[in-house]
């Protein structure tokens, strides 16, 4: 059983081994932690500067004993986890932090928003969308374009299509494999911001300042924060994190991401209960940055401060663009992050760049 805080010297399980595990490796080596991956892969980015690792599928019973008899706080970097590894890691007395709650709100598109829309977060008008009617009616309901989500397993820009208008219902539907689907109003926002905030064990919340998020081809490819915002939208940035986050009972860093509309009200389009990609910025721009963060809330020690230091773009990495390091290496103000990982495939996020400048105001 975990004691909290929890000693350093102690290990924490992470499942997955990607850049996520690893920079939530790095920082709990910094606060005195031992690290065990968990991932099917072996030889991974996180792997590589952890403790331990274990290469296994994460539903593997065998690795999950082992597991348990060395960590006694699990976590996680990607948010499809089943919930059966969830409840047998839980069985076998470890502690998962965010629990299975937010882990089952995020894994579907349509309890997502329903649990949003329940806890004062608005969103987008949405329908479920099960049969070709659904499709038909959610059309007439929320106008075109409208568009259409896989309920799970969708990231990045996958798994998703937009219904142009009427006579596209049926070709988007099996665009998307009639899997069980979520409609989604368009957004006309002017913005996507996003909020990377945190729950520690006792109940305390912290928000860091909302950056503003680039996306091209469904793949975030700029992150600067801090946003300039009206303080009537940070506050509301703030009250919706909170929100989320209290009703989740959740512990540790969450991504909460947002649309801006003209009138400066926010929409969430969703979350992630995990450290978040557009967090990237806290790594030099912040006091503690957001992995920092995660790893003391699971292992429950006190939030530390997300003042921000700087202004930083973050630019990530992605494929044949991190063939560019010796020229980043030599920018003054760039702080360069590689994730170690082997082949620089097509849309693969092989890095990020955090370029820094003065905070503003
Ligand atoms: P998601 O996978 O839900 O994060 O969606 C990927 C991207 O699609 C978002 O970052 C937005 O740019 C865009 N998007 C998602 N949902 C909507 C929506 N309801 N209306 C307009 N654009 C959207």
């Amino acid at each position: 059983m975990a004691v909290f805080p929890l000693a350093p010297g102690s290990t924490i399980a992470i499942l997955g081994g990607g850049q996520l595990g690893r920079m939530l490796s790095l920082a709990a080596a910094r606060l005195g932690f031992d690290v065990l991956i968990l991932s099917p892969e072996a030889g991974g980015g996180a792997g590589r500067v952890s403790a331990h690792t274990l290469a296994a599928p994460y539903d593997d019973p065998e690795a999950l004993r082992t597991l348990a008899g060395i960590a006694s706080v699990a976590t996680f970097e990607f948010e499809n986890v089943p919930a059966a590894v969830v409840e047998a890691l839980q069985a076998l007395g470890v502690e998962v932090a965010p629990g299975p709650l937010p882990l089952a709100v995020a894994q579907d598109r349509v309890d997502e928003k329903t649990f949003l829309n329940a806890s004062g977060a608005p969103t987008v008008a949405f329908a479920a969308i099960d049969t070709l009617a659904d499709l038909r009616n959610g059309i007439d309901r929320l106008g075109a374009p409208a568009l259409l989500k896989t309920r799970r397993e969708g990231y990045d820009g996958k798994g998703q299509t937009w219904v142009e208008n009427h006579a596209d219902i049926e070709a988007a539907y099996d665009r998307i494999g009639r899997a069980p689907a979520i409609l989604e109003a368009r957004a006309d926002f002017v913005r996507e911001l996003s909020v990377i905030a945190a729950r520690g064990r006792d109940g305390d919340v912290v928000a860091y300042p909302a950056g503003e998020n680039h996306h091209e081809a469904g793949i975030l490819r700029r992150t600067r924060a801090p946003a300039v915002l009206s303080p009537a939208t940070r506050e509301q940035a703030e009250t919706i994190a909170a929100r989320i986050l209290t009703r989740l009972d959740y512990v540790g860093v969450i991504g909460v991401e947002l649309f801006e509309m003209k009138d400066g009200h926010l929409l969430v389009n969703e979350i992630a209960p995990r450290v978040h990609n557009s967090g990237h910025w806290t790594l030099d721009g912040c006091e503690v940055d957001q992995f920092e963060q995660h790893i003391r809330a699971i292992a429950g020690w006190p939030l530390g401060p997300v003042t921000p230091l700087a202004q930083v773009e973050m630019e990530n990495l992605i494929g044949a663009e991190v063939e560019a390091w010796p020229k980043l290496a030599a920018e003054a103000e760039a702080r360069l992050w590689l994730y170690g990982k082997g082949e620089a495939r097509e849309g693969r996020k092989m890095g990020h760049v955090n370029r820094l400048s003065p905070l503003k105001g």
